[in-house]
Order: structure tokens, then sequence, then C-alpha cells
């Protein structure tokens, strides 16, 4: 399945979540991210083997790795790494990240992706996702989110806002804390000025 125009990818909801602008700057002003070694570290891949104690706990009976979704009613796409089919036809995505998890839950950003992947799988496969997992390479560990209403609600809410930005040419301004500036990849373009005092 292809992505079609004026479709927005899963990852940008990501990138919402640390920071609404960034869409702005690149889908608006179309600059580059300037990648660090740290963010290309973050790139790195990993073995499927490690999700084999996962799979092992849901029973599963299928994995798909890495499938094309696309949402008609999102205008979105997204390939989930994982999207595991229970033996009792229940659906969950299963995403690995280079990242540390939120003192053993998933973090912010990772849940609003995990909920657009529900969002995906629920119109392609006709079914109700209720909960996904992300597998945290940093400090291993397998954190699980319950994926209810009210965060597919708030999904699509921030996937409308998403369009909006793009198509309105709409800047949402600087609404990061400056601590969050200091390590994003656009800090050149929106904030080159900005120095964070050492604690003294
Ligand atoms: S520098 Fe700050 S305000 Fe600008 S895009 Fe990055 S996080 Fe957002």
């Amino acid at each position: 399945m292809s992505y079609e125009e004026g479709d927005i990818t899963v990852v940008e909801l990501k990138r919402y979540a640390y920071c609404p602008r960034i869409l702005f700057i690149t889908h608006v002003l179309h600059l580059d991210e300037v990648v660090s070694e740290a963010m290309e570290a973050g790139l790195e891949q990993h073995d499927d083997a490690i999700i084999t104690p996962i799979v092992a706990k849901l029973k599963a009976l299928r994995v798909l790795r890495s499938i094309e979704l696309r949402s008609e009613l999102l205008k979105m796409g997204g390939k989930p790494d994982y999207l595991i089919i229970t033996r009792n036809k229940e659906y969950i995505p299963v995403e690995v990240k280079w990242a540390s998890s939120d003192k053993g839950r998933v973090r912010w950003d990772h849940k609003l992706q995990l909920a657009a992947y529900a969002l995906l799988v629920e119109e392609n496969f006709k079914t109700t996702v209720k909960r996904g997992y992300i597998y945290y390479l940093k400090d291993r560990r397998v954190a699980g989110l319950v994926i209810d209403e009210g965060l597919k609600n708030l999904t699509r809410r921030i996937v409308e806002n998403i369009h909006k930005i793009i198509l309105e040419e709409r800047d949402p301004g600087i609404v990061s804390p400056p601590t969050r500036c200091v390590n994003c990849g656009y800090k050149a373009y929106c904030r080159p000025g900005l120095k964070l005092r050492r604690p003294i």
C-alpha cells in the first residue's frame, strides 16, 4: 500500500509530541534536520529475535514485520515494527526503540505513536486494538500500554491539527521548553542563539 498526496506519517505524531513547530519547519519551510551522532545511533537496526519473549508471552499466531498501512479517514500512513496477531485474533502493535522507558512506562511520544498504529490497524483489519507494547533497548524493558478510546480520540485530534499546520501553513510558534530545544535537530533555524545557563 502506498501513501497518497497530502498524507502524513505516524512518525510525524512522535515529532509533534516533541514539538509541534517541527511540523511547520519541515512541511511548510521545507528545512532539513541537523542530525547529530546521538540521533544516528538511534537509527541503528535491531535483531528480530529481540521481540521473541513478547511473541511468546502474547501467544502469537502470526507476526507481521513492517507492514505498510494507510488510513483514508486520517490521511495517514505508517509501518509498525511488528504487528502481532494472537490466537484470539487480537491485533497488537509492537515497536522497538533505541531509548529508555519512562521508569518502566511507555513515553508520551510513543503512546501517540502506538495509538496511531492502533487506528491504522483498526481501519485496515476491521478490528479493535486494545493494547500495544514498546521494547526499550537502552534499559532493556518492555512497556505495555492500554489504548483506550480517550487516547484514540486525542490521537485523531492531533492528526487533524497536524494537517491544519501543513495545509493552512499555521506556525504553532515556540511552545517547547528551552531544555528540549537544546537537543533539537532544528535548533539552528528555530532558536539559533539559545544557550542554557549552567547550574551554579
Ligand atoms: S528548537 Fe525548540 S521550538 Fe524549535 S522546533 Fe526545536 S523544540 Fe521546537
